[in-house]
């Protein structure tokens, strides 16, 4: 690694992308954003780019491309490239040192898996990239000697909390759980009548956690505690059976691991993603993140309780769909962001999600995840099932899922 580590950012207008920004400039001497990836938010990339400097920028959209060179003109060297190869390159470039995954949904796969690929250190927060393809990106790590380091702030305390082999890399020796915690999003003490008739901007409306509105509904649902058990399952080599949820609604507990001993380690620290971006961007050293102090006597108290999967029920179809294997999780995620978009676009209700889900695992065949083309062909097949259910639930016609 050079000296300043360059760092491509995937999704750097996002909430994770902005973070990770934040970091870097942090520490000039040592990390640079050498490249800036989005979709089609042209003008927050153009800022990005006059402060950041950037040797590539890249938009997924070409309009967006087009007018973002003309917006930077002549202001900076920043070449603008265009599409999902323009992705890929900055994601496997030789210059690029660390890749923040940070596309949000199966859009961030391909770059993902490009850049575990060419070997590089992934600071993983696309944690759809595993659910869908878990076999493939870690035999692509593993293959190529990758490094991937986990953002999702679960899954980075669990990273912490594990022990280390002789290479200082995370292993299994001596652990029975792990303790995954989950704040149970804005609805925990909701009524289910409270909840059918919940809005966007409610399941957005996150007690703790500033994120993009995908992953708020998701945590408004618990399926991103589904997507996140497969997630762990994948990282850290582990059966759904040794991952344990417990909702711990402070989230001030990122996450547990709990030893043969009896003994239990936790990671802990203010909710602020910061924190395990600093973490990444940093290993083995510990960084400034810009987060506040922990302060525990002002929080008094910390609580947990058992998850509720009457009321929530995505977290029993993510458990399923795991049980299943094969490209039942890349159903179960494509089902997911379909039905999480048309529930943000006010076409379907907030209860709706866990039925398109659910009518669309029952209604795809899984088959074994051989490759790529493989598992985007259960992803666009699960895509138009779900969206056939969308139609479905307009005309009535989906069954409840009350068992
Ligand atoms: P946001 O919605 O805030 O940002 C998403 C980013 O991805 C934006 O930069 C967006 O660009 C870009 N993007 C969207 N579609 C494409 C595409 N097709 N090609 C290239 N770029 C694209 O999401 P978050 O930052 O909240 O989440 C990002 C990922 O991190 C998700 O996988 C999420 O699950 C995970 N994560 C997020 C956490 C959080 O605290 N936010 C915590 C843990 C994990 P544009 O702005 O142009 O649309």
């Amino acid at each position: 690694m050079t000296a300043v580590q360059n760092v491509a950012v995937l999704g750097s207008t996002g909430s994770i992308g902005v973070s990770t920004l934040d970091v870097i400039g942090r520490h000039p001497g040592t990390l640079r954003a050498w490249a800036l990836a989005a979709n089609r938010s042209v003008a927050t990339m153009a800022e990005q780019c006059r402060r950041f400097q950037p040797s590539y920028a890249v938009m997924m959209d070409p309009d967006a491309a087009a007018e973002l060179a003309r917006l930077l003109g002549g202001e900076c060297d920043t070449r603008v490239l265009a599409g999902a190869e323009g992705l890929q390159y900055i994601a496997t470039h030789d210059s690029v040192d660390a890749v923040m995954a940070a596309v949000v949904g199966a859009a961030g796969l391909p770059s993902t898996l490009a850049a575990a690929r060419a070997g590089k250190r992934i600071l993983l927060a696309n944690k759809e990239s595993l659910v869908m393809a878990g076999h493939l990106l870690m035999a692509a790590v593993r293959d190529a000697g990758a490094l991937l380091l986990p953002i999702d702030s679960e899954h980075n305390a669990i990273f912490q909390c594990l022990p280390v082999d002789g290479s200082g890399r995370p292993g299994l020796a001596g652990v029975s759980k792990v303790l995954l915690t989950a704040s149970g999003g804005p609805f925990r003490q909701w009524t289910p009548a409270a909840i059918a008739a919940a809005t966007p901007d409610q399941a957005c409306a996150h007690p703790n956690w500033s994120m993009g509105r995908k992953i708020s509904v998701d945590s408004a649902t618990l399926m991103n505690k589904g997507l996140e058990l497969i997630e762990a399952c994948w990282l850290f080599d582990l059966a759904p059976d040794q991952v344990d949820i417990v909702v711990h609604p402070e989230s001030i507990v990122h996450s547990m691991v709990q030893y043969t001993d009896g003994s239990v380690l936790a990671q802990l620290g203010n909710p602020d993603m910061r924190t395990p971006i600093a973490y990444g961007l940093g290993w083995p050293r510990r960084l400034d993140s810009g987060v506040a102090a922990l302060d525990l006597v002002a929080l008094s108290k910390l609580h947990f309780e058992a998850p509720d999967e009457a009321r929530f029920p995505c977290l029993r179809l993510a458990r399923e769909a795991v049980a299943a294997g094969g490209t039942a999780m890349a159903v179960c995620n494509a089902a997911n962001e379909i039905a999480v978009e048309a529930f943000l676009c006010g076409r379907i209700g907030f209860t709706d999600i866990p039925r398109v889900i659910e009518a669309t695992l029952e209604q795809v065949s899984t088959v074994e995840p051989t490759s790529l083309a493989v598992v985007e062909a259960a992803d666009r097949e699960a895509r138009a099932v779900a969206g056939a259910q969308l139609a479905s639930l307009r005309a009535g016609c989906v069954e409840t899922l009350e068992r």
